[in-house]
């Protein structure tokens, strides 16, 4: 029975065991989850930053390019005007005197030639058109210009900038010598809306280039030239920027799929906005990012599995150990029983209650156990202590708990029941289980007998070393009374009593 208790709690506490390695391994399990958890999220985020660095970056780039080639764009319109403007033909047939054959015979046939513009105007300083030239038609309507028209402000800039660049000759103002990359000193260019048309445009005085001047009292005239900004001249730019889906629209909401650049005219009013999708490397960044996080994560979660298991089965290993550690302090290694140590802690603890929990000692001693080993050796005789052990934990029970004090000596602590007759008939039960045929190894029958001597606390004595001393009293008078008995030690106080001998501790007559 008591061995049966024993694997029953060896299970119980195997299933402990387990549970609380299971209960670490999740622990160590989740707190290393939560770590690469947040590991994750910084490298989630500081991908999420730089792929939008990174996107940040190439639109700016972008920006940038497109600003280079509309500028680029304007200088080579500005380039091929200075062609025709700056011409002493264009000085006689435009300043001097305005001759509308100089205009439809020449003018256009260079304009033409050379820039392509859908539309010409040539405007004096003071705002007068004298002709819109427009797809290659002249029409000389002579109308003012608002003061705050964007061609006004556009001439004005050319005329400011011819000023700054003319010089004095024989009858009036020359233009200073310029190097063909020191055009847009001279031209004002500008993105800008014309007749409610998107355009690029470039003003330019005309300006004379060989022997003509322009006589002081002569307004600049200012030739204007914009070019739409239709589908071809988009595809035009867009060679160089080689943007996706780029167009320019009116100034409207803003699309986070698409890039946009607004534009302003001379006068600072937005005219509309270049708008394309635009690239977003900030996606090649996730493609890098990602899988490294997978790849680190699904790692660190193999990692920390393992690591989690390893330190959960080293926790149960050292934990049983400790465990056996505990169990071989406590039990005595031959029969498995209670060792002295524990049986005295069990005894101070079951003192500790008295008188209201009441108990029994039973100190018991193998009889004639010498002969055994005498006769079939040392190994015999432990089988022997061994099978008694048994016998009397079985038939002890849940009652009390058993020990194994000396050779072959075994002390009972009995607290479920300590009624004379009831402790009788245990005693008789215990010397009738010892007693029975006990089989060796070697198939040889022996057989040894028990005396008990029965303590009842605190009849018998309410500290250890008064108890033990009672009942080993009581157990050395059953052995004087010829063996294989109980006595009880109250009993045994009684008949001293009787026989009026004066009382002696009990402890002096416990034979060695
Ligand atoms: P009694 O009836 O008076 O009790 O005599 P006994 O033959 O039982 O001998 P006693 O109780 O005086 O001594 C116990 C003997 O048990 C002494 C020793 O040789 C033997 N012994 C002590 N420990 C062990 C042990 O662990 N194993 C074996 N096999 N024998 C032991
Ligand atoms: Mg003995």
């Amino acid at each position: 029975m008591q061995q049966q208790q024993a694997t029953i709690s060896v299970r119980l506490t195997s299933g402990r065991r387990a549970l609380r390695h299971g209960r670490l391994s999740r622990l160590v399990f989740v707190l290393a989850f939560i770590m690469i958890l947040l590991s994750a999220v910084s490298l989630a985020y500081v991908g999420n930053i730089a792929s939008r660095e990174a996107d940040a970056q190439a639109t700016e780039k972008q920006r940038q390019l497109l600003d280079n080639v509309l500028v680029g764009r304007m200088q080579l319109m500005s380039r091929d005007l200075y062609s025709i403007v700056h011409w002493d033909d264009a000085v006689t047939g435009l300043v001097k005197k305005f001759d509308h054959d100089f205009v439809t015979d020449q003018l256009i046939y260079w304009l033409d030639l050379n820039l392509q513009a859908q539309k010409t105007y040539i405007i004096s300083a003071n705002g007068r058109v004298f002709a819109d030239i427009i797809n290659s038609q002249a029409q000389f309507s002579r109308r003012s210009l608002p003061d705050q028209d964007p061609l006004m402000h556009l001439s004005r800039q050319a005329v400011d900038r011819f000023m700054a660049l003319r010089v004095p000759v024989e009858e009036g103002f020359g233009l200073k010598t310029i190097s063909l990359s020191q055009v847009n000193e001279l031209a004002a260019t500008a993105v800008m809306s014309v007749d409610g048309q998107p355009s690029l445009v470039t003003a330019m005085v005309v300006t004379p280039d060989d022997q003509e001047s322009l006589p002081s009292r002569f307004d600049p005239i200012i030739v204007v030239a914009a070019k739409t900004l239709d589908s071809a001249l988009l595809a035009e730019l867009n060679q160089t920027l080689s943007f996706q889906n780029f167009t320019f629209e009116q100034p409207g909401e803003k699309d986070p799929t698409r890039t946009m650049q607004m534009v302003a005219g001379p006068d600072g009013k937005p005219i509309g906005q270049f708008v394309w999708r635009g690239s977003q490397p900030g996606t090649a960044v996730w493609s890098v990012v990602m899988p490294v996080i997978l790849a680190v994560c699904g790692l660190m979660t193999v990692i920390t599995a393992f690591a989690a298991h390893r330190i959960g089965n080293l926790s149960s290993k050292l934990e049983e150990s400790e465990e056996h550690n505990r169990f071989l302090a406590l039990h005595d290694n031959l029969t498995g029983l209670s060792n002295r140590f524990h049986f005295h802690e069990a005894l101070d603890r079951h003192i500790s209650s008295l008188p209201q929990n009441q108990f029994a000692v039973l100190a018991c001693d193998l009889d004639r156990f010498k002969a055994v080993n005498d006769t079939y050796g040392h190994a015999a005789g432990d089988a022997v202590i061994r099978a008694v052990a048994n016998r009397i934990a079985a038939t002890v029970g849940t009652a009390g708990m058993v020990g194994r004090v000396g050779g072959d000596e075994f002390v009972i602590l009995l607290n479920g029941f300590t009624d004379i007759p009831r402790l009788q008939i245990l005693c008789r039960q215990i010397i009738a289980s010892v007693c029975e045929p006990i089989m060796l190894d070697n198939g040889v029958m022996t057989s040894v007998g028990v005396s008990l001597g029965v303590a009842l606390a605190p009849a018998s004595g309410s500290t250890n070393t008064h108890l033990m001393a009672s009942a080993d009293a009581a157990l050395y008078a059953a052995k004087e009374q010829g063996r294989g008995r109980a006595v009880f030690a109250h009993e045994l106080a009684s008949a001293k009593n009787e026989t009026a001998t004066p009382e002696k501790d009990d402890s002096a007559h416990r034979a060695a």
